[in-house]
């Protein structure tokens, strides 16, 4: 090393005890813990005897004070979603309302998810969500468990386990990747028949199914892809019709499960949960954070025997809900008391309904701030764009929306520079997750609404 006649450096060293017993040492033990502290010390003191470089005591408390708060730092962070996918899987789907939230916060301590308070006994866990979904779907019976993919497994093991049952080709999907149906019902220890053909499906291929070993019929909601052209398949209540003519229960796997009408708010139509029992589905099953716009949940409901059975299958109680989620998905549901109270209130419709016009004005107000922010190495625009619903909802269905844009100015290294801005956004205190595209970085402000929280942040964007 150096020159220096000091034998070791770390003569030099305060002890561990030492800095401990410092009062702003001891304020961080206090604040982090002494296990973490004392790691700390631990190994600034070695990176100082490693070094040379003389220990700087006074700087100390500062030092550990940053590397503590990094270390415990919580990862899973708020962030804001200008990606335009409104239900954006990798994002956590649906924002939460205020009032689901509340919920969230009041129920995380002791509270009442398995205890009737009127009976001073134990509860049903799902009471709290079934009366619910029962009112709004028009349903004899209902259960929750952890998501949607939980809730197909349940079905298939408690009404067909070691049966067959007939699907379409047509509807043998992938669904983000790790879900696909003829694995769920392996899985779910269902024997798949496939029947008809990936374009057209007949009501024949489902009734020429039908055998002694058939346990149920069940269509799946094909969400996340389209076929166009020289198709068809049989009305779902047609389907149910062949399948009460054998005795079986028939399973309508819709995904999003919306329960009002998004038609009638200017979204691509979806079948209702109503729509599909009104069709003689006997076990409807869907997402509680698609287009409900709830926590993640699988929701269960249909004929009251067969929820039953659900509900008194092991795998049940491997899946279901936390007591959270519940308050939260409870919440949620009440707010569909009223639909149109449901849409203000519910951050996913509310935001799906938000109107291009709305969306561009905002945009031009954060223009100015956005390109002061990014500076002169980036050509800042407001463009019209098309925001996506996401989470299975068919990709072809787009809502036109508006978008902060930025193009790199110089020619040469575009690719670079928007990834630099791509990192730089994603480096704020919250977040910002965007969309690149066509030689530019996307902001789709559909999902913006504490403007004022993004505005401020910008100024400390590092380029
Ligand atoms: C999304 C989806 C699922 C899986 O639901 P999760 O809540 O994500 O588990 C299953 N089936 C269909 C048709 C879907 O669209």
């Amino acid at each position: 090393m150096g020159m220096t006649d000091t034998p070791a450096a770390s003569l030099r060293l305060p002890s561990v005890d030492a800095l401990l017993s410092c009062a702003p040492v001891q304020a961080l033990a206090a604040l982090h813990g002494r296990r973490p502290v004392l790691a700390a010390v631990r190994t600034l003191l070695d990176e100082a005897r490693g070094s040379g470089v003389v220990f700087d005591e006074a700087a100390l408390p500062d030092v550990l004070s940053s590397r503590l708060a990094a270390r415990q730092a919580i990862g899973l962070k708020a962030v804001y979603n200008l990606t335009g996918t409104v239900l954006h899987t990798n994002l956590g789907r649906a924002p939460l309302a205020d009032e689901a939230i509340q919920a969230m916060v009041a129920a995380a301590g002791a509270s009442a998810v398995e205890f009737d308070l009127a009976k001073g006994r134990r509860g049903e866990r799902d009471a709290h969500v079934e009366r619910w979904l029962c009112e709004l779907t028009g349903a004899e019976a209902a259960l929750v468990v952890n998501n949607n993919a939980s809730a197909v497994l349940l079905a298939l093991n408690a009404l067909a386990n070691g049966k067959e049952v007939p699907v379409s080709r047509g509807e043998l999907v992938e669904i983000g990747g790790a879900f696909r149906v003829p694995d769920v019902m392996r899985r779910a220890g269902v024997k798949l028949i496939e029947i008809g053909t990936t374009n057209r499906t007949h009501l024949k291929d489902y009734a020429e199914a039908i055998g002694p070993k058939t346990g149920a019929l069940m269509i799946v909601h094909p969400s996340n892809y389209a076929i166009q052209g020289f198709t068809g398949k049989p009305a779902p209540a047609e389907i149910a019709a062949v399948a009460h003519e054998h005795g079986l229960p028939f399973i309508d796997d819709m995904g999003s499960g919306a329960l009002i009408d998004m038609a009638a708010l200017g979204l691509p139509a979806e079948r209702t949960v109503q729509q599909a029992l009104a069709d003689g589905a006997d076990i409807v099953t869907f997402s509680g954070d698609k287009l409900l716009g709830g926590p993640q949940s699988g929701l269960v409901v249909g004929r009251k025997d067969l929820v039953e059975k659900l509900r008194r299958n092991p795998l049940k109680r491997a899946m279901r809900l936390d007591k959270v989620m519940l308050a939260a998905l409870e919440a949620t549901l009440v707010l569909y008391d009223d639909p149109e109270r449901a849409v203000q209130r519910i951050p996913s419709l509310r935001l799906l309904t938000r109107s291009a016009a709305e969306i561009r004005a905002l945009a031009e107000r954060l223009v100015p701030g956005f390109a002061a922010a990014v500076g002169d190495g980036f050509a800042v625009s407001v463009e019209d764009c098309q925001s996506q619903i996401g989470s299975g909802a068919l990709p072809v269905d787009l809502i036109p929306s508006a978008a902060l844009v930025a193009r790199p100015v110089a020619a040469k290294g575009k690719g670079r520079a928007l990834t630099r801005l791509a990192a730089a956004l994603r480096g704020l205190p919250r977040p910002v997750v965007g969309r690149l595209a066509d030689d530019a970085l996307w902001l789709d402000l559909r999902c913006l609404e504490d403007k004022a929280g993004f505005a401020a942040q910008l100024k400390g964007l590092g380029l």
